[in-house]
Parts: structure tokens; C-alpha cells; sequence
């Protein structure tokens, strides 16, 4: 089973020539769907076809509504804290090249405390994989994967958005990180004295890149996703088994895509679900169903909509 800790919002997406500057007045195509970086990774976890259970907090309103029907409809087991703001929204603009501005109105996920995720023990027993990320407040993101550790359950950290703080101690409580490359430069730069352009990452050597993640995570293993390269994948070396080697790179799939907002969600779910299904297996071939599913994932216009039915072998 996968838990997921993290956030739900609507999602209002407008579709524009180009994107709006101060002042000015545009019109573009308008849709809403669900999103947030928590329920959009939940979503993928299900879709994979592993048990999942997801953590949020949610308003007295359509979205958190909203929210209860989806979770049920993917038979996600819903835990809601509930909130007297609205649940979270994310307005964003997109223009012709998929470019993108987006405002984040947290809501209800603000409310996710550490007081209320230290009362879900239950939800958190047992389960294989924890996974969270950067879009609810830190200390309850910290606080369910310390419950989850104690319980020995894999966590695991997707370090997103990229301009969000990262506690020195959540990066000690995760067996996994998976940035993303400019969330792996700004983390390096936060946490660390070395500096890397988010723009080389994909092109530096191997062991160059091993290294780096060496000294960001010392305790656990680093993903850093690649776009349309694939993930880089480095591991802690005393952990390893016979023949597992410390780092290495898994190509992505070709695919045609359409929209890659949620790529990065997709992969961490997928991850993670292949990880709680597949123990026993080398790594490298949960990374491999994770770049297939996302790659899957572009192929569809949406967020948590765009998540496709693909179950990872059982
Ligand atoms: P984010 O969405 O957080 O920016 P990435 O762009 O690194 O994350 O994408 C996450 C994953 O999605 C990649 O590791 C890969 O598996 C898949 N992916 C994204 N873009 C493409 C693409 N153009 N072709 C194939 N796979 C892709």
C-alpha cells in the first residue's frame, strides 16, 4: 500500500495566444479540473493499481466535494482533515508554446497540520511507501514521515515546487528523493556548497552527478527526473546488494506529447506504487515503469485527469 500526504486543489486553466502582462485584459479557453501535487500523485499510485490512501485537507465547498468523488471513484481511501477555508485552487495561464504562470491559493491544504497527521498512525500502518511533497505546511510533512519511519515505511520526497523551503530534517527523513532539475539545482544550493545550472544537469558525467547527490542525501537514494531524458538514479553504495551498481540513467519512452503538466507527478506515483508492489526487484526497473507511466501521462491534456490506467506487474 502507498500513502500520500499533500495537497488537493482545483485547477482553473486558461489557454492563452500568450500570457497575460500587467494590466492587460486577455481571452483564452477555459477548463477546471482536479490537481495539486498530492491527489495528482495519489491519483497516479491508484491508476497503477496499487492501494492507496491519501492524506489532505479539505474545505466545506464543491472542490472538497469534489475531492471525496474522485478519491472514490479511484478507490483512493480519502483521510480529511477538514478545514474552514476553501479548499486550495491553482489558477494558471498557459500560452501557445506551454509555457505557463500559475497562482496558488493554499486554502484548506494550509490547514494540513503535524497535530492532526500525528492522529492518523492507522492510516500510516503498514504501508510500504509514504510519499510527500513541498505543497503543505512542513512540519506535518515532516511529521508524517517520521510516523511513517518509526513504522518502517519507505519515504519518500518529491522536493516540489522548486521555490518551496526544504527543511535540513525532512531531507534526513526521506529514504527517496526525486527532484526534479531545477528543484535538484535550487536544493544543492540551499543545502550544500556546490552549484550546478539546472540547465547542465542533464549533460554533467554520471559520477559527477553521483557525487553531488552523495553530498545532498548522503542516507538515501536520489531520482532526479529528466524530462523527456528520462531520471538519473543514485544510490547509497554500503546499501546496495551484489549487483546493483551505484548510479545510473533509465531513458524515458518516446512518446507525442500534448501537455506535460504533471509529468513529474506522475512519475512519483508511479514510483512509488511500483516500489510498494514490486520489493524484491532491482530499483532500476521501478524507475523504468515510472518513466513509462509518465511519459504515458503527456500524452493527455490535464492533471490529475491525465493520469493513465497502466498497472505495474504484480
Ligand atoms: P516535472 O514535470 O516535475 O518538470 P520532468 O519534466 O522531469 O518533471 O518529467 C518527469 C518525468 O516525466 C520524466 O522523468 C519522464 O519519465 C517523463 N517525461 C516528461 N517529459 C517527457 C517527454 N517529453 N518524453 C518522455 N517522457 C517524458
Amino acid at each position: 500500500r502507498v500513502v500520500v500526504v499533500g495537497s488537493f486543489n482545483v485547477d482553473h486553466v486558461w489557454n492563452c495566444a500568450s500570457l497575460p502582462r500587467r494590466g492587460e485584459t486577455l481571452s483564452g479557453h477555459y477548463h477546471t479540473g482536479p490537481g495539486g501535487k498530492g491527489f495528482n500523485q495519489a491519483v497516479a499510485s491508484a491508476r497503477a493499481g496499487v492501494e492507496t490512501g491519501f492524506l489532505c485537507a479539505l474545505g466545506d465547498d464543491d472542490g472538497g466535494r469534489q475531492a471525496r468523488a474522485l478519491a472514490e471513484a479511484d478507490g483512493i481511501a480519502l483521510r480529511v482533515h477538514e478545514s474552514l477555508h476553501p479548499t486550495g485552487t491553482a489558477g494558471i495561464y498557459v500560452d501557445e508554446a506551454g509555457h505557463n504562470t500559475i497562482v496558488i491559493g493554499a486554502g484548506a491544504n494550509g490547514d494540513l497540520s503535524a497535530s492532526w497527521v500525528s492522529r492518523q498512525a492507522q492510516a500510516l500502518a503498514g504501508a510500504r511507501v509514504l510519499l510527500s511533497q513541498l505543497e503543505s505546511p512542513l512540519d506535518s510533512v515532516l511529521e508524517a514521515m517520521r510516523l511513517a519511519r518509526a513504522g518502517g515505511t519507505t519515504t519518500m520526497l518529491n522536493p516540489a515546487p522548486a521555490n518551496a523551503q526544504c527543511l535540513r530534517e525532512l531531507l534526513a527523513a526521506a529514504d527517496v528523493l526525486t527532484p526534479n532539475e531545477t528543484e535538484f539545482a535550487a536544493l544543492l544550493e540551499r543545502h550544500t556548497s556546490h552549484r550546478i545550472d539546472s540547465e547542465t544537469i542533464a549533460s554533467t558525467a554520471d559520477a559527477q552527478l553521483h557525487k553531488l547527490c552523495r553530498t545532498l542525501l548522503p542516507r538515501g537514494t536520489v531520482v532526479i527526473t529528466l524530462g523527456a531524458a528520462g531520471a538519473f538514479v543514485s544510490h547509497r553504495e554500503d546499501l546496495l546488494r551484489g549487483d546493483d551498481t551505484p548510479f545510473y540513467r533509465v531513458a524515458a519512452d518516446k512518446v507525442q506529447p500534448v501537455d506535460t503538466t504533471g509529468a513529474g507527478d506522475a512519475f512519483n506515483g508511479a514510483l512509488a506504487a511500483a516500489y510498494a508492489q514490486g520489493q524484491g526487484r532491482a530499483f532500476a526497473e521501478h524507475v523504468r515503469f515510472a518513466n513509462r507511466y509518465a511519459g504515458l501521462s503527456t500524452e493527455q491534456v490535464g492533471a490529475a485527469q491525465a493520469m493513465p490506467r497502466l498497472a505495474v506487474a504484480g
